[in-house]
């Protein structure tokens, strides 16, 4: 018979978020949880993205835990290998192994409310859980458009982010389809191996050089030796970052003199005036992700590169058209065509107290309480949930945030006693939502001339914040039981000490 588990805690996913979780756990004492992993190593992101040239581009020294400074960082902006192993590193250093559950994929969760649990449906057995914290990631689930006649292609296809190390691309034609983060790291570091690469691009995108460099050996020590100088970069580092955030969200004319940095960046770079004028944006800086690169734009004026400035329209045979009427025949398509993000695919496997998916919940667009909970799902917390990325810093900042969230979230649990859930009142999460809506207008992220992947379906933001990585930690330091109401069990015996009530408000 399958083996059934029950945890206090069950997190799913072993990227940033479920690991930064996992330790915040046991470092509130809790060590009765498991972290469940679709794949067979830890890693998020970090594991699945191995494409050439895959970095982050936020620096090392911001792009890692405070609680697990890195001084042996060898790049202001490390690569995935280092970064990968970083992540490993958390895993044993904060006694995580004994807790992972790897290639088990959570297929579907279920929330009992009469045990007040979730029951919790895995590719390798079933579990139970008093809590879920769903870490899957906001980018971890490859979008490939569905292109006609993609499937009769003869040759290699793959997405950035299941990049195939078997397929060689020496002397390969190429077809690069699409111009984001990931597709102008892979560019610069395919383009001398391959024969000829062809670029789809339906928006060119904004690119700033990236002050990329190695971190010397000096550095190294000091931090090794005093590390308050680590913790003094990391607080320079993001400083300067919190510094931007109001030209982003209040004042997007400000965008405008670097978009002028932006574009000498393009002038200097790119001498062919046709091909200059093909990767000029006619949206405001900022609209869409910012791209750093010093060797984007280097590589697309070598000969053998061709920017065909549209969309992948169809594949016929080996000939891929574009939607301006290009044809190109090519060996190998890559896809660097992004991820499910305001669709995000967990959302379809959760059942909350309705007996609705979250999915169906989210039909009009993703909701949450601070980013975490969500109305009619009970002690279910996402980690960089709707509307908590950031288009000018790290992730990690707003993960660690999260992090403080749940650990007052299972304080407020333990003072409560007994069996007990919250579940985020709609009133709280409509008012959330209000405020983080209305702060959107001024942003550049709606008023810049764009259409990105920040917006859901119905053109909404969904995906940011829009404020400083500080608001949002002062938003989330604490859970505040008037947005919740809480949830005891129904059929609780009635005593002449108990008045069992089926919920309880707190006003
Ligand atoms: C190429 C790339 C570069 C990036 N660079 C930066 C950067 O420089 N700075 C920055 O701030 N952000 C960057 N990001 C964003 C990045 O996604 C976040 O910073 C962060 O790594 C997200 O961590 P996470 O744990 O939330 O998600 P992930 O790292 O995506 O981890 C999610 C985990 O959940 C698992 N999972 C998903 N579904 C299931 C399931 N049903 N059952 C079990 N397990 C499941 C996945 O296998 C995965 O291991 C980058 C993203 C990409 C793709």
């Amino acid at each position: 018979m399958a083996k059934h588990e029950h945890v206090r805690v069950a997190v799913i996913g072993s990227g940033f978020g479920g690991l930064g979780a996992a330790v915040r756990l046991r470092r509130e004492g809790i060590t009765d949880f498991v972290v469940l992993e679709r794949a067979d190593s830890v890693g998020g992101t970090w594991r699945d993205n191995s494409y050439p040239g895959c970095a982050c581009d936020v620096p090392s020294h911001l792009y890692s835990f405070s609680f697990a400074p890195n001084p042996d960082w060898p790049r202001t902006f490390s690569g995935q290998r280092h970064i990968r192993a970083y992540l490993e590193h958390v895993t044993d250093t904060f006694g995580l192994r004994p807790h992972l559950r790897l290639s088990h994929e959570v297929l579907r969760t279920r929330w009992d409310g009469d045990a007040l649990r979730w029951e919790i449906e895995t590719s390798k057995g079933s579990f139970s859980a008093d809590v879920v914290v769903s870490a899957t990631g906001p980018l971890s689930d490859p979008k490939i458009p569905d292109v006609p006649g993609l499937d009769g292609f003869p040759g290699k296809v793959f997405h950035s982010a299941r990049w195939d190390h078997d397929y060689d691309l020496t002397g390969k034609r190429v077809a690069m389809i699409g111009t984001g983060a990931s597709a102008i790291q892979i560019v610069p570091a395919i383009q001398p191996t391959v024969g000829r690469l062809t670029l789809f691009q339906r928006t060119p995108p904004w690119v700033m050089r990236r002050m990329d460099r190695r971190i010397t050996g000096a550095e190294r020590w000091l931090h090794r030796t005093l590390p308050f100088t680590s913790t003094a970069r990391r607080g320079l580092l993001w400083g300067i970052r919190e510094l931007q955030v109001s030209a982003f969200t209040k004042q997007p004319a400000v965008l405008g003199l670097i978009e002028n940095l932006a574009k000498a960046n393009l002038a200097k770079s790119i001498k062919d005036p046709a091909l200059r004028a093909k990767l000029t944006p006619s949206y405001r800086f900022g609209c869409k992700r910012i791209l750093l690169s010093g060797e984007y734009y280097p590589a697309l004026a070598q000969p053998n590169v061709d920017v065909v400035a549209s969309g992948l329209r169809e594949v016929r045979g080996s000939t891929v058209v574009a939607a301006d009427g290009t044809e190109t025949e090519v060996d190998a398509i890559i896809f660097g065509t992004g991820f499910h993000v305001t669709d995000m695919p967990i959302a379809d496997r959760v059942v909350g107290a309705e007996g609705l998916t979250l999915a169906e919940t989210w039909k009009d667009g993703m909701e949450s309480l601070r980013g975490a909970t969500a109305a009619g799902f009970p002690n279910w917390m996402t980690i960089i949930g709707p509307n908590t990325g950031l288009g000018n810093s790290s992730m990690i900042l707003m993960i660690e945030s999260q992090l403080n969230y749940l650990a007052d979230y299972m304080r407020q649990l333990t003072v409560l006693g007994g069996r007990v859930a919250l579940a985020a009142r709609p009133s709280a999460v409509g008012a959330w939502n209000r405020k983080v809506q209305s702060r959107m207008e001024r942003t550049v992220w709606k008023s810049g001339g764009c259409d990105s992947w920040y917006l859901d379906a119905n053109g909404r933001n969904t995906t940011l914040w829009p404020g400083t990585t500080g608001e949002f930690r002062r938003e989330t330091r604490q859970v505040d039981l008037a947005e919740y109401e809480i949830i005891r069990p129904k059929a609780a015996p009635v005593t002449a000490e108990s008045t069992p009530r089926d919920t309880e408000a707190v006003a």
